[in-house]
């Protein structure tokens, strides 16, 4: 018998296959009196001797250096004399195995912490080591991304970026989240790399492994209980539409012809369908993608599973390599947005109790300047070798003086174009005067939701509140469009409400002046605007800007057509 679990769609596409599930880490059960400690010793370092040895073989079968030499160090860790003689240690005071390895692995791990540097980035491996080792010998899934040796669709309870960007979508089929929010990171990275995905379904959590399952991206529906044959078809079509050239082209222009960028959104040159550039990262059927350049490059999703500071060698050949590929050679860089959901272990920022509210974005060059600078030096010849001219931006700018003075750092080195990402309402609030010190704006409506509605974008509960068409935000991203035509100055949309084709006419009638999104939702988009005269996309503006609500704007403008 099929049943349907409902949750919220948030990248487009049908697939369908057996589940299989990514584990969290493993809770520890309580104590239990040891009868003989000899043998308890014995399963807890056969646990870390296949841990090492599991994580050695992963070393072997990796991609690039850095995840081999990341994977074999911590095939090391676990095999080091040092860590057994700690779970020996907590054996012989009464430890059973699992609780052993749990004490030798915090030892280790406080012992790294207080090394400080270098030695601090290595704690989470020992975290990865200890659930690992524990997982085993409790007898319970090990977790981490798994790989049962076909597709599947990926079942989990939320995944962070780095799980995300490290997906193989050769196996990953379509992703299934029991948490998670319509504005997520989970849910961007899906939509980059046109894997279909449904976050907040509540019941995931129940499906058991090896359930034959179809994922609609679109609705946010998953029906259980099809038949392996119903899965082949389904996945058949889903490839074939998949592989399907789209029926439009060209750029983005109203009916009447008043012209709207459509712009890419992009976490590296893979995004692009650049070859050599790592298949794990790279777009399912990505090929050179009909758009008028990037709208927002996230170098962060460069950096996101490193435990060092990328170099200056690195970081000028991936920005080169987006700069050399981009269509239209347009390409608007983002400075790194490090923090809350997207934690970068090598700034080595102090913990905070309201992250999101917290140092992140350009707050971070407040307590690590060097870090921006060594980014606009990388970026800064990247442009000189290439010969393209990037415009480049920072995430999450509040006040003008934030804005002057990274203008001011930016322009020093020769960068022409400098401007900002609209995210926080104060910034919104004062758009006029931004853009007396700075080129252009980008509205992250992703963010400026969260902030203006006081919602978590995480939160797939108050997914209502995040809704895009919320008549507040849109008066926000008006201010913003109408300081940038008195300023004669571009004012785009780069968050995910820039990828719905009914609210793209909405943007494009508050007189924004580009649409940044992934390379999946360009072609609706590009048939939407085209489909509408600018006095048609004024009225549905005027509209949702009036609405009670986002199902009245949507019934509405829908209904005005
Ligand atoms: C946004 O906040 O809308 C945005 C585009 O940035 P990110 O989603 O990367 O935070
Ligand atoms: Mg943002």
């Amino acid at each position: 018998m099929t049943e349907t679990l409902t949750g919220l769609g948030v990248s487009p596409g049908r697939a369908a296959g057996r589940t299989c599930r990514m584990a969290g880490p493993p809770a520890l059960p309580g104590r239990v009196p040891v009868a003989d400690p000899g043998a308890e010793l014995e399963r807890a370092l056969g646990a870390l001797r296949a841990t090492a040895a599991e994580l050695a073989a992963r070393a072997e079968k990796a991609s690039g250096a850095e995840a081999k030499a990341i994977l074999e160090a911590q095939s090391f860790i676990a095999d080091d004399p040092g860590l057994h003689a700690s779970v020996e240690t907590a054996v012989g005071s009464g430890a059973d195995a699992a609780h052993a390895i749990d004490e030798a692995c915090a030892h280790h791990r406080g012992e790294l912490l207080a090394a400080g540097g270098h030695f601090a980035e290595r704690a989470a491996d020992l975290d990865d080591i200890r659930n690992r080792a524990v997982a085993t010998v409790l007898g319970l899934p090990v977790p981490g991304l798994p790989d049962p040796g076909h597709p599947f669709v990926l079942l989990a309870e939320d995944l962070s970026p780095a799980d995300t960007v490290n997906l193989d979508p050769a196996s990953v089929l379509a992703l299934v989240t029991s948490g998670g929010g319509p504005t997520s990171h989970t849910a961007i990275l899906a939509r980059a790399r046109g894997l279909p995905a449904v976050v907040a379904c509540r019941d995931a959590g129940e499906i058991p492994d090896g359930t034959w399952v179809s994922v609609d991206g679109l609705r946010g529906e998953v029906e259980t209980g099809i038949g392996e044959e119903a899965a082949d078809g389904i996945q058949r079509r889903a490839e074939d539409a998949r592989r399907r050239p789209s029926a439009s082209s060209g750029p983005g222009r109203t009916a009447d012809g008043h012209p709207v960028a459509l712009l890419l959104n992009i976490g590296s040159a893979a995004d692009l369908g650049s070859p050599g550039a790592g298949h794990a990262s790279a777009a399912r059927g990505a090929g050179q993608v009909d758009a008028e350049g990037v709208g927002l490059f996230r170098t962060e999703f460069l950096f996101l599973d490193r435990r060092e500071a990328p170099g200056h060698e690195e970081q000028v050949a991936a920005y080169a390599a987006v700069l050399r590929t981009a269509p239209g050679g347009h390409v608007v860089i983002r400075t790194l947005d490090a923090g809350t959901d997207k934690p970068l272990p090598f700034l080595g920022l102090a913990e905070e109790t309201n992250p999101a509210l917290g140092v992140r974005g350009l707050r971070v060059s407040r307590v690590r300047p060097e870090v921006l600078d060594a980014q606009l030096d990388a970026i800064a010849e990247a442009a000189r070798t290439t010969g393209v001219e990037p415009w480049v931006m920072a995430p999450m700018v509040t006040t003008v003086g934030e804005a002057a003075d990274f203008a001011g750092r930016a322009r020093d080195r020769g960068i022409a174009r400098v401007g900002a990402m609209v995210e926080v309402p104060a910034a919104a609030l004062r758009a006029g005067r931004l853009l007396d010190e700075l080129d252009f704006l980008s509205v992250g409506t992703n963010d400026l939701s969260q902030y203006a509605f006081a919602a978590d974008r995480q939160h797939g509960e108050l997914a209502d509140l995040l809704d895009p068409w919320q008549a507040a935000l849109l008066r926000l991203v008006a201010d913003c469009a109408a300081a940038g035509r008195e300023a004669g100055r571009p004012v785009g949309v780069c968050g995910e409400a820039a990828a719905d084709p009914l609210l793209a006419t909405v943007l494009a009638g508050l007189g924004v002046t580009s649409l940044s999104m992934s390379a999946s939702a360009v072609p609706a988009v590009r048939e939407s605007l085209a489909a509408h005269s600018l006095a048609r996309c004024r009225e549905h503006a005027r509209i949702a800007l009036d609405a009670d609500d986002p199902a009245q704007a949507r019934r509405l403008v829908a209904g005005d057509r």
